[in-house]
């Protein structure tokens, strides 16, 4: 990162941390759908679902589900799915194509069955219907994702009070981004189809960013946050997942202080050069009129106190969202507790 004049910064470069493996030998599978791996215990509990790759070039969550399935877990109640979702857009991932989201279509704005029945087309409907009759009987969904520039991790989730609940007893990481209410601006996540968007059904969905695409340490907060998430939902029990991943087993690593943010405003750049005055990390907070980035000349002002940005992207372009304005919303005790909870 360089300072250039009036106090801008430009992007910092980010070394790849994490390496590429062959996904070839977890393409078979007892499903019958590639890469899509399902284990019943044969008990009562619930269906619980680790998902990677829904972004071909987050590989943070690839580590994660290979680590699972190397170590042979297996659930001791429900049933446990471990997934990797875009492997076609994985496999453009090298490193003259770090960008490689997707082929043909964001995975990750399509989980809508009229679009997926509609869109005979590309790749990436095609693979959401091959897994969409498991998703389906999904309780509970942990997609794992990360991100262009922010560093500390976050939960994205819809504001429902059982998602929340469940956001806020996990506490690994502390931060949630609430998605906008009945807005479907960006298209439908896989934690907005079906039963998980319903505000009367039971299951619950979250995405978790877990740092940065390339760092190391977003495979790590990815570990642990997959593991707490496993024991939370009676998976794995607590001395299975200390034995994974000692660090949770003190507890120190649970925040107990939890911050909730919401979008308020998208900012789309009017220049192919906005860059930012303040850390690419985000959740940084600004008093109302300060300044927070140049969109090529012009300043970019936070439009209110205490605005937050977020989610900065990568090489905006004119006409492209640049970053969120948003702000962090009051603490609530939530009065929903997710149906056969352990909560332990
Ligand atoms: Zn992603």
């Amino acid at each position: 990162m360089s300072l250039l004049g009036a106090g801008v910064l430009t992007p910092p470069d980010y070394p790849v941390e994490i390496a590429r493996v062959d996904l070839g030998p977890y393409r078979e599978t007892n499903t019958g759908v590639d890469y899509l791996h399902s284990f019943d215990s044969g008990r009562p509990g619930l269906h619980v679902m680790v998902n990677a790759l829904t972004h071909g070039n987050e590989l943070c969550g690839m580590h994660v589900v290979r680590r699972l399935l190397d170590a042979g877990v297996r659930p001791k109640s429900g049933r446990l799915t471990l997934s990797f979702a875009n492997v076609a857009a994985y496999e453009q991932f090298g490193a003259q194509h770090l960008g490689a989201r997707f082929v043909e279509q964001d995975f990750n704005r399509i989980w809508y069955d009229d679009l997926l029945d509609a869109d005979t087309q590309s790749v990436e409907a095609a693979r959401a219907r091959e897994m969409r009759p498991l998703v389906r009987t999904v309780d509970r969904l942990l997609d794992l994702h990360s991100t262009w520039h922010a560093l500390l991790p976050f939960f994205v989730l819809a504001p429902l009070p059982r998602v929340r609940s469940l956001a806020d007893h996990l506490a690994l990481p502390p931060r949630q981004l609430l998605l906008p209410d009945g807005i479907w601006h960006e298209g439908y996540h896989l934690i907005d189809y079906g039963a998980f968007r319903d505000p009367d059904a039971s299951a619950v969905a979250l995405i978790a960013e877990c740092g940065q695409h390339f760092a190391r340490s977003s495979v790590d907060q990815a570990w642990r946050t997959t593991i707490r998430f496993l024991q939370v939902t009676a998976v794995i029990d607590a001395e299975a997942a200390a034995s994974r991943c000692p660090s949770l087993a003190s507890g120190e690593m649970i925040e107990r202080v939890i911050e909730r943010y919401e979008i308020v405003q998208p900012v789309i750049a009017m220049t192919d050069e906005l860059c930012l005055t303040c850390s690419y990390a985000g959740f940084v907070s600004f008093a109302k009129g300060e300044l927070a980035a140049f969109d090529g000349d012009q300043p970019v002002l936070a439009p209110f106190d205490g605005a937050v940005l977020l989610a900065p992207r990568p090489e905006p372009r004119q006409g492209q969202q640049a970053f969120s304005w948003g702000r962090r919303v009051a603490d609530h005790r939530p009065n929903w507790a997710p149906k056969n909870e352990p909560h332990r």
